[in-house]
């Protein structure tokens, strides 16, 4: 039997890379906002491009009682 190979297009895989690192780059000269938060559960600080925070949760505890973290 012939496994099953899902369809790829015409691209080999250096190609992929590069395109999967544009992205990446892409993604991060547009400096996207990160907000830094402190859950006032746990204490557990993480960061999220989330500038909501009603719309952020603690990765942690999933508590919604988030503090904003000056940065820089
Ligand atoms: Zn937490």
């Amino acid at each position: 039997m012939t496994p099953f190979k899902p369809y790829q297009p015409e691209s080999r895989p250096g190609e992929t890379m590069g395109l999967v690192e544009r992205v990446k780059r892409a993604v991060t000269d547009d400096a996207e906002e990160q907000y830094t938060y402190r859950c006032g559960r746990c204490e557990s600080e993480f960061e999220s491009t989330e500038a909501h925070m009603g719309k952020v949760e603690c990765p942690d505890c999933g508590s919604h009682d988030l503090r904003t973290v000056a940065t820089g």
